[in-house]
């Protein structure tokens, strides 16, 4: 299976599950009072993916094994 399928296949499931989560807080159905904003929404959940699907830089210790314990 190509690389781009499988990451669609994997992507979907969360749009799925905010769509859901979307709709169950429509006219206040749900008592936390979070008012979905999908565009807004949608970009928050882009940051992350972005960031980590980014490449990183070999010498960033972030990205770094952990080689021992201290
Ligand atoms: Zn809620």
């Amino acid at each position: 299976m190509p690389p781009v399928v499988v990451m669609r296949l994997l992507a979907s499931p969360l749009g799925t599950t905010y769509r859901e989560v979307a709709v169950a807080h429509q006219d206040g159905q749900c008592p936390c009072g979070w008012c979905p904003l999908p565009a807004i929404d949608i970009e928050t959940l882009h940051a992350p993916l972005e960031d980590a699907a980014a490449l990183k830089r070999a010498d960033d210790l972030g990205t770094m094994a952990v080689a021992g314990r201290a």
